[in-house]
């Protein structure tokens, strides 16, 4: 589902130019589980903001679902961020004031659903990942572990095939970070894509496949039995 050929990404110019990518070839299929590991700078979340259409490169190919999106304009590439893609965060990047189910439904907003299909859609999945009781709350009162909980249930409220994590245990103690993985688990059994940036190896070991970037290309690539 994702093709990256050759792909470079360099911010700034000149003297201060940083080369956070350098040549990053890779193809990760439909359904895979795929943990990014690699010292702080590797250039991982360069790396999933570009699969996230976040960013684009400065040079290279990405392919998404066989779409060059290189070639895509902001329209195409915000469609593609909006409904094919959700993004999972270290810091959760939750709405404070706004309640669990106003979180969830930001992006059908977007997408411009009418708002009783976005009510249904949202409480559906919070619900799924275990948040049905607390619907109506705010962020703040409600623990770490819950509120990435709710940041998964916005990554997934647009049914998305890929999924996108930037250190999602990051903020979390060690039982509520697997809790999370369990999440993820059920996530990759029924048959989504998984790219996870993570420091921990043990958090890493939920993947099938984990890449070890170093000064912004795949050093060498890991299967988990
Ligand atoms: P960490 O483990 O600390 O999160 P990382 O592997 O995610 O690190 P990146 O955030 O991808 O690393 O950064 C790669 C390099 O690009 C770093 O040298 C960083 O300083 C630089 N960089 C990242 N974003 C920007 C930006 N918006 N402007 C300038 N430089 C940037
Ligand atoms: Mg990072």
């Amino acid at each position: 589902v994702i093709r990256v050929e050759d792909l470079t990404k360099v911010y700034g110019r000149g003297e201060a130019a940083v080369h956070a990518l350098r040549g990053v070839t890779l193809t990760i299929a439909r359904g895979e589980f795929v943990a990014i590991m690699g010292p702080s700078g590797s250039g991982k979340s360069t790396f999933l903001s570009i699969l996230g259409c976040l960013e684009r490169p400065t040079s290279g190919k990405y392919y998404f679902a066989g779409r060059d999106t290189t070639s895509l304009d902001e329209e195409g590439l915000a469609e593609l961020r909006n409904r094919q893609i959700g993004f999972v965060f270290q810091a959760f990047n939750l709405l404070p004031r706004f309640d669990l189910v106003r979180n969830v439904e930001l992006p059908l907003i977007y997408a411009g659903l009418p708002r009783r299909e976005r009510r249904q859609k949202a409480v559906a999945v919070l619900e799924r990942v275990g948040l049905g009781h607390r619907l109506y709350n705010k962020p703040p009162n409600i623990s770490g572990g819950e509120q990435q909980r709710v940041a998964i249930a916005r990554a997934l409220v647009t049914d998305p095939a890929v999924i996108l994590a930037d250190e999602p245990t990051g903020n979390l103690d060690r039982r509520t970070g697997f809790e999370i993985m369990r999440l993820f688990k059920e996530l990759h059994e029924e048959g989504r894509t998984i790219v996870m940036v993570t420091h921990d190896p043990e958090i890493a070991r939920y993947a099938q496949r984990i890449l070890h970037f170093l000064d912004g290309k795949v050093e060498r690539e890991e299967r988990v039995e």
